[in-house]
């Protein structure tokens, strides 16, 4: 017995050592609440969590570019398309299906009390309409920097929402200006000021990869460096993963020192986070593993497996960016999936698929409704899902940025935006397991591309590159 625990021990090292790192960030994290550190204290303690993510968020940039360049450059033109059309439609199915649960459970379970009609006058102003956050959106899309590296912060998108000039009143349109006025009091959403436009990043790199690729032997000179660019960030990955349960210690107490006093929550916010909770557990642990049962008829728990470093990350970080390379070095070296379909499947997953986010924005726009006693007709039901999809599309992978995204969910159906400051005292918590479930979704997804095209790429690519095994 003590040879089989020293094995698994030394197999799993790292992991043991990081879920280690977790119990002992909370139980120091209460400990020292009945410290009471000063601001100051709290902030020097925090330090060695802030270096983990400034770490992590290093190594997003050249990941995505290398990976989406390399990878695409690498398809012939049938095969991206086809693997890009596959991989979309299964990102927008599973997504949809996560906002259709957490309308099922909110409904169901109906944490925010009786509903009754109430004269829509009182639903208060929206902020920002919904064309403006789709509109915005589309600009990120399209960036003006094409250099990644210097490309545009989404701080002025996450400004828009929570913007007042002296008066306290809205100020619209501030989307399309980038020094904010003078007058204006920035409220800054908590966590979403150090964000990059990802999305703009994805689209830039995918565009090149799939012209590299056209190219032919003229476009290998880049290609090749992307290629190097790509192993180098993995190596320095892989020297960074030990640095992570010496910072998920200060992570996880760091947060826990700053969180306000659980007894504020009241009843109706603790069946809201349950509710959250359960519907994120039903579709990460049950709907989606069983997709891909389904379809790769492989076993989900063996494959979850290989990721629990990655899900462990997301949880300590609340970011599917910062977790990014770690789901990709868990996919590559304990999964086994061939790289091609990483580099392209991993990166625009978690730009894009954010099962968790999706299901918490319709759970949470319900639920401010329930407390409004506003009644939802079954259109507005349509019009939630929907926009709740867009905005989890719309979410960049970091802290809390559905909550920021939320209001365009909440505009959609005429609910009060203010009421986003309802359910703040339990977000930084909820973002925690919504953003597992958004790295679950990525991962599985990325076995799932792997077994569809697997025919794909050893009939028309060179085979699995070595020191991968086949499928
Ligand atoms: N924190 C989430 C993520 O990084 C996004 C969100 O829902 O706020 O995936």
């Amino acid at each position: 017995v003590w040879v089989r625990v020293k094995n698994v021990c030394k197999q799993n090292g790292l992991l043991i050592l990081s879920v280690l790192a977790v119990v002992i960030g909370c139980l120091l994290g209460f400990f020292l609440r009945s410290r009471h550190l000063s601001e100051q204290e709290v902030k020097y303690f925090q330090f060695p969590g802030e270096l983990l993510m400034r770490m992590l968020k290093m190594l997003i940039l050249p990941l995505v570019v290398s990976s989406l360049m390399s990878g695409l450059a690498a398809l012939d033109a049938k095969c991206s398309s086809r693997l890009g059309l596959i991989t979309i439609s299964y990102y927008l199915w599973t997504t949809f299906v996560a906002v259709v649960v957490g309308i099922v459970m909110v409904s169901v379970i109906h944490p925010g009390g009786a509903a009754q009609k109430e004269d829509s006058e009182d639903s208060g102003k929206p902020i920002m309409s919904s064309a403006d956050a789709l509109l915005d959106l589309i600009r990120y899309g399209a960036p003006q920097n094409p250099s990644p590296y210097l490309a545009e912060s989404t701080t002025r998108r996450s400004l828009i929402y929570g913007i007042q000039d002296e008066n306290g009143t809205d100020v619209q349109n501030f989307s399309l200006d980038l020094t904010p006025p003078p007058d204006v009091i920035l409220r800054t959403l908590p966590g979403t000021s150090e964000g990059m436009n990802v999305l703009g990043i994805v689209i830039f790199s995918a565009t090149m990869g799939i012209m590299l690729g056209r190219m032919g032997p003229n476009g290998s000179a880049l290609v090749n460096f992307c290629q190097s660019l790509n192993e180098a960030v993995l190596k320095i990955v892989a020297i960074v993963i030990w640095y992570f349960p010496f910072g998920i210690v200060f992570l996880v107490a760091g947060k826990i020192l700053e969180m306000s006093d659980p007894s504020d929550m009241g009843k109706k916010l603790g069946f809201y986070a349950v509710t959250v909770v359960m519907g994120l557990i039903l579709h990460g642990l049950f709907i989606l593993p069983s997709m891909y049962f389904f379809i790769t008829k492989k076993s989900p728990i063996v494959y979850i497996r290989g990721i629990l470093q990655a899900l462990l990350i997301s949880l300590a970080t609340s970011s599917s960016s910062a977790t990014l390379p770690i789901t990709f070095k868990c996919l590559l070296e304990n999964n086994h999936i061939d790289r091609r379909i990483i580099r392209f499947v991993l990166p625009v997953g978690a730009t894009i698929n954010m099962d968790g986010t999706a299901l918490y924005e319709a759970v949470a726009a319900i639920f401010i409704a329930q407390v409004n006693n506003y009644e939802l007709d079954f259109g507005q039901i349509i019009t939630i899902s929907i926009t709740a999809t867009a905005a989890s599309i719309g979410a960049a992978g970091i802290p809390q940025a559905g909550l920021v995204t939320m209001v365009i969910v909440l505009t959609s159906v005429g609910l009060p935006t203010d009421d986003i400051t309802l359910i703040i005292a339990v977000d930084w918590a909820l973002d925690r397991f919504r953003t597992m479930v958004n790295v679950m979704g990525d991962a599985l997804a990325t076995g799932i591309m792997a077994h569809i095209c697997r025919k794909d790429f050893i009939k028309e690519g060179e085979g699995p590159p070595p020191g991968i095994k086949p499928e």
